[in-house]
């Protein structure tokens, strides 16, 4: 008996059995639908693609897994060095782990035992209203989500704040010295409801963060590798630890990884053996996922992903210039996301149906309705995940 997410699995819609994917298009028997959700974000190149399927297959003919502790194999060398190349700064220290929220948790305890090591006594996180960073326990502590507060009662040790430069400013003059770190998802916040806001606060709380010593860490594990129209946010505003996850491996496989600068990494380098980060996830570097990840980099280099980024952008900006309706309450385009948000979430119900019977999957939330596509859609598909969403305010033009 499956226990599937984010369900009350006493009134669960039967889901979509899927028996092919490829491309952009999910099929289930004989239904084709373009997957607009790229299966959590995460599915960059579209599924089966040919060249990933290749990486894996070769690394699988010599070794699915060994562990990372005191060994180390050619793909995690590879792609740790790839990384370091294409990561801008000197954040050039690769810790991998399994899943999102498990590098956002390993990105925690490096800032705070950041701070334990040179002696300090902080205590306190910074984070934004509306984030979401993970289901594990420190990560939904940091993140700002109505169900955890109901669920599991109050928070200790987290500021939300808003994404306004005031707001910060008040906020650093009162806690700048508790504060050990700074979590932010750059830019584009996406399950706190597809939230975007202007690079000018994140460069405002770079300059706090110099300030005030605090480590500022970009969870970029939904918008790294392109989603808001930059590869990565980190390349605009440079954090002090940068977090990726979803689409490192092309979707293909959980893989996760906290990169740390220079600065992050001196504070644990020393004699004293409690100096070391104790953490050291099974999987950890799993040479599948990193013969994914690496393949997955080159690809988005070699086929400019960042034009058909952009592309996508476009059309996206084209196809909804028009578009309005009382019920809607904002239309949100940034890179590769558009985001609808409602006044009322009831204005939803039954739109997942209504776009299977027009040959798309998509999975709305609350008062948001979005598409995240794969970046090799073609302009006739990005086409049609519109027009249906269009369509369903009654208003195709
Ligand atoms: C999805 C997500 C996570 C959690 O990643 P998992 O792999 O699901 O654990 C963390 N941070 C952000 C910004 C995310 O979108």
């Amino acid at each position: 008996m499956i226990w599937y997410p984010y369900q009350q699995m006493k009134n669960m819609a039967e889901p979509i059995r899927i028996t092919d994917a490829k491309g952009v298009y999910l099929y289930s028997n004989n239904v084709k639908l373009i997957d607009s959700v790229s299966s959590w974000w995460s599915v960059i190149h579209g599924y089966r693609h040919p060249v990933l399927d290749e990486a894996i297959h070769s690394q699988l003919d010599r070794f699915a897994h060994v562990m990372l502790g005191e060994l180390i194999h050619e793909p995690v060398e590879r792609l740790s060095a790839k990384l370091r190349e294409w990561l801008p700064g000197d954040l050039n220290y690769c810790f991998f782990s399994d899943s999102g929220s498990v590098a956002v948790e390993v990105a925690l305890k490096m800032a705070l035992q950041f701070d334990v090591n040179r002696g300090g006594h902080r205590n306190l996180v910074l984070s934004l209203s509306c984030s979401y960073h993970g289901d594990t326990f420190k990560a939904m502590e940091v993140g700002d989500d109505a169900d955890y507060h109901f669920a599991f009662g109050e928070k200790k040790g987290v500021i939300h704040v808003p994404t306004e430069i005031p707001a910060l400013e008040k906020i650093f003059a009162e806690h700048g010295e508790e504060f050990y770190c700074m979590i932010v998802e750059p830019l584009l916040q996406g399950a706190g409801g597809m939230q975007m806001y202007d690079i000018s606060f994140l460069e405002r709380a770079r300059e706090l963060c110099g300030q005030y010593d605090v480590l500022l860490i970009f969870d970029e594990v939904a918008t790294g590798f392109g989603r808001t129209g930059h590869c990565f946010v980190a390349d605009l505003v440079l954090p002090d630890i940068l977090i990726l996850g979803k689409a490192l491996t092309g979707g293909y496989m959980g893989h996760a990884v906290t990169v740390a600068n220079q600065k992050v990494y001196n504070g644990f380098y020393s004699d004293n053996p409690d100096h070391a980060l104790m953490h050291g996830p099974t999987f950890m570097g799993n040479p599948l996922a990193c013969s994914a990840a690496l393949k997955s980099i080159e690809l988005f280099d070699s086929e400019n992903y960042l034009e058909k980024i952009k592309r996508i952008e476009v059309i996206t900006r084209r196809e909804m210039e028009n578009f309005t309706d009382p019920r809607v309450k904002e239309v949100r385009i940034m890179g590769g996301c558009i985001c609808i948000e409602v006044h009322d979430a009831k204005t939803l119900d039954g739109f997942k149906r209504f776009a299977y019977d027009r040959g798309v999957f998509s999975r709305p939330f609350l008062n948001y309705l979005y598409a995240m596509a794969p970046y090799i859609i073609e302009e006739n598909e990005l086409m049609q995940v519109l027009d249906v969403m269009k369509q369903w305010f009654g208003n195709n033009r």
